[in-house]
């Protein structure tokens, strides 16, 4: 399995949204390596919109990979 580091990590920043559209969402963070959900996030996404588990590698798959 190749890695994509651009999908590897959440971006962070944060850009100038209307607040009133947005609601916050749980949504959970699965490590494509071990299939474990590695945590939960928040997200303010625009309300109505689909959300759906994002992916970032676990500390253990991180090391696992970055040994190989
Ligand atoms: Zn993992």
């Amino acid at each position: 399995m190749g890695i994509n580091s651009n999908n590897m990590y959440l971006d962070t920043k944060t850009q100038p949204i209307d607040i009133s559209l947005m609601e916050n969402k749980t949504i959970p963070v699965i490590c494509p390596w071990c299939d474990r959900i590695v945590k939960v996030a928040k997200w303010a996404v625009t309300r109505g919109d689909k959300i759906a588990p994002t992916h970032g590698i676990c500390e253990e798959c991180l090391r696992l990979v970055l040994e190989k």
